[in-house]
């Protein structure tokens, strides 16, 4: 039995110190939940979700409740889940939910893949939910019930403070199970002021999440426009399958292997466009989770371990200049 792995981030970006400092206890509390549902006998699906949930629920963070506003000012969210058997579900632009993973998480129950925007009939159908079930996934009534205060002063009152343009902060999770199954997920606002009707990244498998549980689970954050464009989530997944096949115990090997190629990758998407800030965390195939950042800063968590002991806890903000801020 192998241990079980989670790796969450809270968001690649140029955040200003005082706002990013704010994130750091929340990380702590989403490994907590995460290793909550670990421990109460949840699925790989199951502990990504509560982890994310937790940072949903946060208005420090650009998701869930603390998603950024379109250019309507209407907080439109992006989410998906992927597990290692290549099934996924994905949605865009869904509203008046505080925990978009929620759903996603319960719509994966039903074992058929789908990538959908969030129609005005799904929207819909969430009003007529019973109370519980409103509660569970964070239903609000009127759209400006989403729009955090955090988030408007951030956004509107402080615009100094960082750049609409790199001000991204999706979060996400990924996490490796007892029997080395492979889950990644993600929840974001997209950027500030999108257009109305915008579609990023974040809820696209094969690029702002993937798992294959014969390569890697990963997701990524920053400017969607760019990671689009650049595609460095799939020259990483290409070069995976190139290494697994060459030797598929590459990564329990080498422990050092998949921290090169995505620090590679990344890089190299560094310096391809224009706005091209972003991040990446992923657990390798046999391997231990790790991540790469282009951007000023990411917050990470780490925790491995059985159901009796942590091996690994870890939880700060790290830093381009090579400063990390521990909890
Ligand atoms: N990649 C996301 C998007 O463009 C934004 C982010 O990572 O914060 O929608």
């Amino acid at each position: 039995m192998k241990p079980f792995q989670l790796i969450i981030h809270g968001g690649a970006g140029q955040l200003a110190e005082p706002y990013l400092m704010k994130k750091l206890p929340v990380l702590k509390e989403s490994l907590d939940a995460g290793w909550k549902t670990y421990l109460e006998g949840g699925t790989g699906e199951d502990v990504v979700a509560s982890a994310i949930q937790v940072m949903e629920d946060c208005e420090y963070f650009n998701a869930g409740y603390g998603g950024y506003p379109n250019a309507n000012k209407i907080v439109l969210l992006d989410a998906a889940m992927m597990n290692g058997d290549r099934e996924y579900v994905a949605f865009m632009n869904i509203r008046r939910l505080k925990y978009p993973i929620r759903v996603v998480r319960d719509f994966l129950k039903n074992e058929k893949s789908l990538s959908s925007v969030w129609t005005h009939e799904l929207m819909e159908s969430f009003d007529f939910k019973n109370a519980e079930l409103k509660k569970w996934y964070g239903w609000v009534e009127r759209h400006q019930d989403l729009l955090s205060p955090y988030v408007e002063e951030l956004l509107f009152k402080n615009q100094g403070e960082f750049s609409v343009d790199t001000g991204f902060r999706t979060v996400g999770a990924c996490a490796s199970d007892e029997s080395g199954a492979l889950f990644a997920g993600i929840s974001t606002g997209g950027p500030n002021h999108k257009v109305n009707g915008r579609i990023g990244d974040a809820a696209m498998i094969g690029l702002g999440l993937y798992a294959d549980n014969d390569l890697c689970a990963m997701t990524t954050t920053g400017y969607g426009e760019a990671l689009l464009a650049c595609f460095p989530t799939g020259f990483i997944i290409g070069r995976v399958r190139d290494e697994v096949r060459k030797d598929p115990d590459c990564f329990l090997k080498d422990s050092a292997l998949m921290k090169r190629i995505i620090d590679e990758e990344f890089q190299e998407f560094g310096q391809k466009k224009i706005k091209r800030g972003g991040g990446i965390i992923c657990i390798p195939k046999g391997g231990e989770p790790t991540y790469a950042f282009n951007t000023k800063a990411i917050p990470i968590g780490i925790r491995i371990g059985t159901k009796d002991k942590i091996i690994k806890n870890e939880a700060y903000i790290d830093r381009r200049d090579g400063e990390k801020s521990w909890l």
